[in-house]
């Protein structure tokens, strides 16, 4: 369920006609509705409410302060990957004891700063990074809370950019592997070993997959017990899938049903690390048509986002829905959404049926708010896009459009480069 619903022929978010945004604000930029966000983190929250739990929004799928602000209103803990996802997870006001950190790749001073704010746990990824964190904790008289990631071998049946859980990904500790390392963390000074983690893919549309991790996530948990190890913390990671096109994911009633079933009888607080199911259909790319043309036969559809605000559809050949803002009643044509960027994989959509669609009009691409800004970059030197969050019958910006001046920041000329500012203006290059 989203609040991204047609009245009459308009698209409204909340009670905001998406239409007046595009107008007060210009194109293209993100939009988030503040219901569907809380709703469905409340709806997942609540799944697990009759056990001890701790809900982390994975702050990968979209990193905007005003959204891990209201994640931490309503409680939330967060999923970094990142010294900067933990910045703004701290500078969003979510508490340290509700952050775990988890990443192949955590360096020196990233360790640090997290045993700085005194994170939950890290999950840790690899016997040196254990020593490494065990090292740093030593030097700074702390101790690390750990869980070891474990890579449970399962196929999550999902885009293979986004399994993460199979013996040939990059991610974890494999099972009998980490049995040893857990015997290792026992021994570490500056080690508490707190509990497990995994995390196994993305987009997975079915129980089965977390439901065959979970097993074999028991079954070490049982080893462990046997060498007086015990694990307060099972960490599930995230990865509940979204309907973006046809896929029936679980609901997350359903999910939490199965996996508390399955964990009947463990004394654990449980952690999720839902990302996408919480903010992926609570946001929407709004876009403008520029042009439309047809080459052999083919339309096109000119739009001023690309694959540099919106990267899903060509990274992944990922389906994103497409709706005109004002509905019409027109022929339809299949065309290609495609953006401004000089890349043929610059597209939105690829032999899409849709209205037929002038220059000017406003499009929205649906179901963009996770891995949408948060995956955006400045190809093309295309400054990064607005944000903008609609509550009930309001909407604000909570980031505001890159400027062509946020796109040189911090670029610097060597001395040998350099013009005089005169120089510069008397080229006519100057601003
Ligand atoms: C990406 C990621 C998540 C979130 O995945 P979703 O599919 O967005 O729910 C959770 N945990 C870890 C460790 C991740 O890398």
């Amino acid at each position: 369920m989203h609040d991204f619903v047609y009245k009459k022929n308009e698209l409204y978010s909340e009670q905001v006609p998406i239409a007046s945004i595009a107008r007060a604000i210009g194109t293209p930029f993100y939009l988030y509705s503040r219901h569907t966000l809380e709703n469905h983190y409340r709806v997942f929250d609540s799944a697990f409410s009759s056990i001890p739990h701790l809900t982390c929004f994975s702050v990968k799928a979209n990193f905007n302060l005003a959204i891990l602000r209201i994640m931490a209103h309503l409680g939330g803990g967060a999923d970094v990957v990142s010294g900067g996802e933990l910045y703004r997870a701290l500078y969003a006001g979510i508490s340290p004891n509700k952050i775990v950190y988890t990443g192949v790749g955590k360096k020196g001073d990233e360790i640090e700063y997290a045993l700085e704010a005194n994170i939950l746990m890290f999950n840790v990824e690899s016997p040196e990074e254990l020593s490494l964190i065990n090292r740093i904790a030593g030097r700074m008289k702390k101790k690390a809370r750990i869980a070891l990631r474990v890579n449970p071998d399962i196929n999550p049946r999902t885009h293979p950019y986004i399994a993460t859980g199979l013996r040939e990904n990059k991610f974890g500790i494999n099972i009998p592997h980490a049995v040893k390392e857990y015997a290792r963390a026992q021994k570490l000074k500056n080690i508490e070993i707190a509990g497990i983690g995994c995390h196994i893919g993305s987009q997975i549309v079915e129980v089965s997959p977390f439901l065959e991790a979970l097993k074999r996530v028991k079954i070490l948990m049982a080893e462990l017990n046997k060498m007086k190890i015990t694990i307060q913390y099972l960490d599930l990671g995230g990865g509940l899938g979204i309907t973006y096109d046809q896929e029936e994911p679980p609901h997350p009633r359903d999910y939490a049903e199965s996996l508390m079933k399955e964990l009947k009888g463990l004394q654990v607080t449980l952690i999720l690390e839902p990302g996408r199911v919480i903010v992926g259909n609570a946001g929407i790319l709004v876009t403008q048509v520029l042009y439309t043309k047809k080459n052999n036969r083919k339309n096109f559809v000119i739009v001023d986002a690309g694959m540099n605000d919106l990267i899903r559809p060509s990274l992944y050949g990922a389906y994103q829905k497409i709706q005109p803002v004002i509905r019409a009643k027109r022929k339809t044509i299949i065309a290609d959404i495609v953006g401004p960027i000089c890349e043929s994989g610059d597209f939105l959509a690829k032999d899409r049926k849709i209205q037929m669609l002038k220059a000017h009009e406003f499009i929205a691409v649906m179901g963009a708010g996770a891995y949408g800004f948060s995956m955006s970059s400045n190809y093309n030197s295309r400054p990064r896009i607005a944000e903008v969050l609609a509550d009930k019958n309001r909407f604000s910006i909570i980031r505001e459009r890159e400027c062509y001046d946020d796109l040189i920041r911090g670029e610097r000329m060597p001395d040998d480069l350099k013009i005089s500012e005169f120089g510069i203006r008397k080229q006519g290059l100057g601003i």
